[in-house]
């Protein structure tokens, strides 16, 4: 399988370190607010990346963390902690915030048809463990403290500016002017943060520093850590990850274990909203309810994140969405094919069947083609609503419906059959037809159309698909 590295800026051939699994992270949300459709947009991406894996027999074992402290509303470890902004914003503790939004975006999981890790970790959950790695840090002379918390001296790295190839000159001009004055450089950052005087925060815990909380970065790393091993064969997260959060995040553990943090990074792209990113500061995160509000299914959503390679910068628009439920309903219209009779000697054949899902998967394992994979399964379902599926192939077709339900999670095997009265009007209506009873005809689509079940006739009758 080949996959774009972050690390080398070119696509590679994966293969795990070990045979029997591929160890990955991904870096999940900070359970705060509601996630808003770009932040789905790169968790559908990273869902694409742990289906291919299982399908193509790499056995992913995916960590996926859950933020509940310590991301501070800017990325300079300045301001407040997002959980408790949220906190005070609903008029909760941050750690009921932090319940309800994780237990939101678990549910949203769910909907989107996303895998789910082997294990979902929260940052709260592995203070020990933060703890611990920041304490071998110091040992190793990476860190010093300052007024307001401990800090990572990413001087000490001299290769910190590698992953994202910052030039780190610019970065000291275009410093925030706010940014902590006690900071030897300002790229350097939060590893504890200390509790403040003037209040008590809701989370906060004791150290070997004092009172307070761990910084963003560092769960990431004693996570990924304690689960998956010091080098792990993939790190995904979003492309604005890269310049802070896994710089970071590689500058903390290769500090301490001398190893490489990750063979591969995957990055997503960023989905953008009239010429802006999406984002939710910048007040334009529609999100899941909006789009089903409007009348749009979680499908279409999903179908079209897929439209979209996850290396381009993608744009969101109703108009799009609109097009993807479209594209949804002709694929729809295919998996109906599995309950009728239709094809004959002219029908797809087993063969063709295997045609398909190799060229999908072809797809899928060159750097998760997701576009060419949906070229592929437009074509498939082009063919089975002009040729029909032959009688002796319909069993390959259902195994087909479920493989790709595997790999791209479009629900395509769950579409049921009409009952058993649809059917009756099926047929009393290609009588009608038959008999050039137009009138009849006529109101028998309309009751059916009214009952979402549309037809189409064919030489070998008539054919119904969901509307
Ligand atoms: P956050 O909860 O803000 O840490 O973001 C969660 C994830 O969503 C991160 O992986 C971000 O890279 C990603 N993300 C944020 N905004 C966008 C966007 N407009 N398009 C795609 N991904 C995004
Ligand atoms: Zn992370």
């Amino acid at each position: 399988m080949k996959l774009y590295n972050t690390l080398t800026r070119s696509v590679q051939d994966f293969a795990p370190q070990s045979s029997d699994k591929t160890t990955i992270y991904t870096c999940g949300p900070t359970v705060y607010d509601y996630p808003h459709i770009g932040n789905w947009f790169t968790y559908v991406r990273e869902d694409v990346l742990i289906r291919t894996l299982t399908t193509v027999g790499l056995n992913p074992d995916w960590v996926m963390n859950i933020t509940d402290v310590g991301h501070l509303v800017s990325d300079a470890d300045e301001g407040e902690d997002k959980l408790e902004k949220g906190a005070k914003r609903e008029g909760k503790t941050a750690w009921e915030v932090a319940e309800f939004y994780t237990e939101y975006f678990v549910r949203g999981m769910e909907k989107l048809n996303m895998l789910q890790p082997t294990r979902l970790t929260k940052a709260t959950e592995h203070i020990a463990e933060q703890i611990d790695l920041i304490k071998k840090l110091e040992e190793k002379g990476f860190t010093y403290t300052i007024s307001d918390g401990v800090y990572y001296d990413t001087s000490k790295f001299p290769r910190y500016a590698e992953f994202a190839r910052l030039e780190l000159n610019e970065q000291q001009e275009g410093a925030r002017v706010e940014a902590n004055p006690e900071k030897r450089n300002p790229t350097d950052f939060a590893l504890w943060k200390f509790s403040p005087k003037d209040h008590q925060r809701d989370m906060e815990w004791d150290s070997p520093w004092g009172k307070g909380f761990p910084g963003w970065h560092i769960e990431c790393s004693a996570m990924a850590m304690k689960y998956l091993g010091e080098t792990l064969d993939i790190h995904a997260g979003g492309i604005d990850h890269i310049p802070v959060h896994h710089t970071n995040e590689i500058a903390q553990s290769e500090a301490v274990t001398g190893k490489p943090f990750s063979r591969f990074w995957f990055h997503a792209n960023h989905i953008m909203i009239n010429g802006d990113k999406i984002a939710k500061s910048a007040g334009n995160g529609i999100t899941l309810e909006d789009i089903t509000s409007a009348g749009f299914s979680i499908e279409a959503f999903r179908l079209l994140v897929l439209e979209s390679h996850y290396r381009t910068q993608s744009h969101f628009s109703w108009e799009t969405l609109e097009a993807a439920q479209n594209r949804l309903r002709s694929y729809y219209a295919m998996a109906a094919m599995r309950w009728q009779s239709f094809g004959g000697v002219d029908g797809l054949t087993e063969a063709d069947m295997e045609a398909y899902k190799s060229a999908i998967q072809t797809a899928l394992e060159n750097d998760l083609s997701t576009p060419q994979a949906l070229a592929e399964l437009s074509s498939l379902a082009e063919g089975v609503s002009t040729k029909g599926i032959q009688e002796s192939s319909r069993e390959a077709f259902d195994n087909l419906l479920i493989w790709i339900d595997e790999v791209l999670g479009l629900r395509l095997s769950q579409q049921g059959d009409i009952n058993d009265h649809q059917k009756q009007l099926v047929e009393e209506r290609e009588t009608a037809r038959v008999g050039k009873d137009w009138s009849t005809s006529d109101a028998v689509r309309d009751q059916l159309a009214e009952q979402g079940v549309g037809v189409r006739d064919t030489a070998q009758g008539s054919i119904w698909y969901r509307l």
